[in-house]
């Protein structure tokens, strides 16, 4: 051996040696993410909401994550929230409400595999969580029309101010009447995909309705689930898609965050009661959760609240003791449309429900006297 090869085998070992001796170096689940840069993240606009696409990575693959944001993740949201919008062009959902009592329309396959997820959450709350409940959210003024600032009444059912007004009860239990989800078929043909629409109708003052659409209450628990395939299938394993804080889907931490396990992102959960305040921290990884409650979307008239989530069972806004709901769990999709049957559901009977659901957890804050106590299986803590 010659006296340099000699010299490049001693340092060879020396950097070895540091190396192990390196407390820094960091690996999660099987990868060094030591050299991992600080968080990457990235904000698009839809849902009517922001969504946050989140990535700890190593530094040369930056730019592959740039396009991936500004290619398939984008259009992949876009394509989403535009078949399941109420009014967007090319939507499944505005095609449906449109159509007569009975039709069969095609749909997306994306929109299959919604309205498959759905119809899996409506039968495992027994109803609780409805997709089919769009002219009820119509009726007490939570469809995106009234956001706008240019609303008017255009409906035979529309009052003038609709926050300070209660609907006509006809109107009420009409729309109640066509909430039967399970008149509504969902099925995969050859290779096309279709919905046959139920067949009911019913009339107020001369006009008829038929069954429509509504599935924000699961559409952005699917979208985060799709962005967090696409990031996995291109080997960013570590991050996160948050959709207007109310649907997330985590990856793994790249970072060691205090209380939390190597890997595990700590997630607050808003308080129902106080304003930029959290009452909950969990800790997931490789899971998701969504969030549900009466304190985000609501007007009151007369000392009661009335909120964006609607009670199948009554077509009102839902009254139960749960201020807000949170589920983890593998799907957001279907963390999603659980959340929300939380609420309708009242605190004994989600509790109840939730001992049937395997691989969820759940956290829910239950409205006391003195403000509200914390039920909750979930990895995490009240705070
Ligand atoms: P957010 O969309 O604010 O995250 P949710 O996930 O709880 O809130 O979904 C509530 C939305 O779902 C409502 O705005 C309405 O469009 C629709 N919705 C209302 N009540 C129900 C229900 N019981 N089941 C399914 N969807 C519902
Ligand atoms: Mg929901």
């Amino acid at each position: 051996m010659t006296k340099k090869r000699v010299k490049i085998a001693v340092a060879a070992l020396a950097v070895a040696l540091l190396a192990s001796l390196c407390a820094c170096s960091v690996v999660v689940d099987g990868t060094d993410v030591t050299d991992y840069t600080g968080v990457q993240y990235t904000t698009y606009e839809f849902f009517n909401t922001n969504t946050t696409v989140s990535c700890y990575l190593p530094a040369k693959d930056a730019d592959r994550l740039r396009s991936l944001w500004d290619g398939e993740i984008r259009e992949k949201l876009s394509e989403i929230s535009s078949l399941l919008s109420q009014d967007g062009e090319n939507s499944d959902v505005r095609a449906f409400n449109a159509a007569e009592e009975g039709a069969t329309l095609r749909i997306d396959a994306v929109t299959y595999e919604v309205l498959t997820l759905a119809k899996q959450a409506y039968s495992d709350t027994d109803g609780a969580f409805n997709p089919a409940l769009a002219l009820s959210v119509d009726l007490w003024g939570f469809s995106t029309r009234f956001n706008k600032s240019d609303y008017s009444p255009s409906k035979p059912y529309d009052r003038e101010n609709f926050r300070s007004e209660l609907p006509d009860e006809s109107y009420v239990n009409a729309f109640l009447s066509l909430a039967d989800f399970s008149g509504t078929e969902i099925y995969a043909e050859g290779d096309g995909y279709y919905i046959k629409k139920s067949s009911d109708v019913a009339e107020v003052d001369g006009v008829v309705y038929t069954q429509q659409l509504d599935l924000s209450g699961i559409g952005k628990g699917y979208a985060a689930d799709a962005i967090a395939e696409i990031l996995r299938e291109n080997g960013f394993a570590f991050g996160y898609v948050d959709i207007g804080s109310s649907s997330m889907s985590l990856m793994k931490n790249a970072r060691k965050e205090a209380g939390a396990e190597l890997g595990e992102w700590t997630v607050s959960v808003l308080s129902p009661t106080e304003s930029g305040k959290y009452y909950f921290k969990s800790y997931v990884k490789d899971s998701s959760l969504s969030t549900s409650g009466s304190y985000q979307q609501f007007y009151e008239i007369g000392g009661r609240r009335y909120s964006h989530i609607i009670d199948p069972f009554t077509g009102e806004p839902y009254q139960s003791d749960v201020l807000t709901a949170s589920v983890f769990g593998e799907s957001a999709a279907l963390c999603d449309a659980y959340s929300t049957a939380f609420c309708v559901l009242g605190s004994e009977k989600a509790v109840a429900l939730a001992g049937k659901l395997e691989g969820y957890t759940y956290t829910v804050a239950v409205s006391t006297d003195q403000g509200f106590d914390v039920l909750s299986n979930a990895k995490g803590k009240r705070v």
